[in-house]
C-alpha cells in the first residue's frame, strides 16, 4: 500500500517473519496530521501477546511485525486541532490507536469490544507499511482520542508502562464487577496480570486472595498486597474457601480446571477470564454454575476513559508495576524468559538503546 502522507525514518526492533528472532528494523512514522499527537517513547512494556503475534502462534500476523502496546513517552508534536495535549506532556498509548467511533461500544467509551479496533500493532492503517507498528520504536503518532495522560512522577514512567495492558486488563474487570470494601476477591495467576490484579484489588479495599501452583510465590504475593495467598495445588488450602468468593479474576492463559475455582464462589459470585488459552479448557461443570447461580465470564483488555480512570487511579496511589529492564538487543533472550514464567512481573524496553 503507498502511503500519500509524509513519513518520518525511526529506529524499530521487529520481526521479518514468523520463524526470525527479532531484528533492528527502520519505520517510518507519519508526520502529525491535526488530530495527531507524535510521541517520542522512552519505554515499551513486553506482553506475552507480543511474543504470539510476532510469531504468529494468532494467525494472520503481517510482517515486518513491530509489536509493543504498553507505550510511555512524551509528546513532541501536536496537530492544530490537539486541544488536550501539549509538548513535553508526559503520555501513554495501550493497545488500541483507532476504533469506529460510532459503534454502541465507542459511544459508551468501550473502543476495546468495538468491531472496528485498531490494534496498536498489525492493525489496518494508511500508513506505509499497511499494518500498524509497535512500541518497539522511537517514535509513534496516534490520534489524540487514543492518547491517555500520564499522571505519575516522571522517575516513574518506565514501570508506569505496564499499566497500558496489564494494568487496564485486570482493572477494568475489578470496576466492572465492583470489587471494593467488604468484597472478598480471589486472583488466579501472579505473572504480569496477576500481581497488576492484587495491587490494583487490594488499592481498591478488597479482602484479596491470591491463587498460585508455586510455593515460591508465597511471599511474593504477600508483598504485593494479597491478604491470603492459596497454593492452588493443596487440596486443604482450596477446600477452606469453598463457596466464599464474591468474584475471582483467573489471569492464567494455560488450559486448566475451571470448576476448582468456580467451586470456590458463593452464590451469584463470578468468576472472570483475562487469558485466552491456546488449547481451550476442560468445559466446566454446569451444575457448578446452576448449584449457587454462579456467572463464569469474559473480560479484553478497556476502553480508553478506563484506561485514563486507572492511569489516574494509580498515580494517586501511587501504584506502578514491578519491572525488569531491558535494552532492545536484549529482546529475544526476554522472550524465552518470559515463556519460562522467569520475570517478575514485567520486562520493559528501554526505548534509548534502540
Ligand atoms: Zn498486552
Ligand atoms: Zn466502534
Amino acid at each position: 500500500m503507498t502511503s500519500t502522507i509524509k513519513s518520518d525514518h525511526v529506529h524499530a526492533y521487529g520481526a521479518q517473519d514468523a520463524h526470525q528472532p527479532l531484528e533492528p528494523l527502520a519505520i517510518n512514522r507519519r508526520q502529525p496530521g491535526a488530530h495527531d499527537v507524535q510521541i517520542d517513547i522512552a519505554y515499551c512494556g513486553i506482553c506475552h501477546s507480543d511474543i504470539h503475534q510476532v510469531r504468529s502462534e494468532w494467525a494472520g500476523t503481517l510482517y515486518p511485525c513491530v509489536p509493543g502496546h504498553e507505550i510511555v513517552g512524551h509528546v513532541t508534536a501536536v496537530g492544530s486541532q490537539v486541544k488536550d495535549f501539549k509538548t513535553g506532556d508526559l503520555v501513554g498509548v495501550g493497545c488500541i490507536v483507532d476504533s469506529c467511533r460510532e459503534c454502541e461500544e465507542c459511544k459508551d467509551g468501550l473502543e476495546n469490544y468495538c468491531d472496528h479496533m485498531v490494534g496498536t500493532y498489525n492493525g489496518p492503517t494508511q500508513d506505509a507499511p499497511g499494518h500498524t507498528l509497535g512500541g518497539y520504536s522511537q517514535r509513534i503518532v496516534v490520534d489524540d482520542r487514543y492518547v491517555l495522560h500520564i499522571r505519575h512522577h516522571k522517575d516513574q514512567l518506565a514501570a508506569v508502562a505496564p499499566l497500558l495492558c496489564a494494568g487496564i486488563t485486570t482493572w477494568s474487570p475489578l470496576r466492572h464487577w465492583q470489587v471494593g470494601p467488604g468484597k472478598k476477591v480471589g486472583i488466579v495467576g501472579i505473572g504480569g496480570l496477576g500481581h497488576m490484579g492484587i495491587k490494583l484489588a487490594h488499592a481498591l479495599g478488597a479482602h484479596v486472595v491470591a491463587f498460585t501452583t508455586s510455593e515460591s510465590k508465597r511471599a511474593d504475593a504477600k508483598a504485593l498486597g494479597a491478604d491470603e495467598v492459596v497454593v492452588s495445588k493443596n487440596a486443604d488450602e482450596m477446600a477452606a474457601h469453598q463457596q466464599s468468593f464474591d468474584f475471582i479474576l483467573n489471569t492464567v492463559a494455560a488450559s486448566h480446571d475451571l470448576d476448582a475455582f468456580l467451586t470456590l464462589l458463593k452464590r451469584d459470585g463470578t468468576m472472570t477470564l483475562v487469558g485466552v488459552p491456546a488449547k481451550a479448557h476442560p468445559s466446566p461443570q454446569v451444575f457448578n454454575l446452576v448449584a449457587k447461580r454462579r456467572t463464569l465470564a469474559g473480560s479484553m483488555i478497556g476502553g480508553i476513559p478506563e484506561t485514563q480512570e486507572m492511569l489516574d487511579f494509580c498515580a494517586q496511589h501511587n501504584i506502578v508495576a514491578d519491572i525488569e529492564m531491558i535494552r532492545a538487543d536484549e529482546i529475544n533472550q526476554a522472550y524465552e524468559r518470559m515463556i519460562k514464567g522467569d520475570v517478575k512481573y514485567r520486562f520493559v524496553m528501554d526505548c534509548a538503546t534502540l
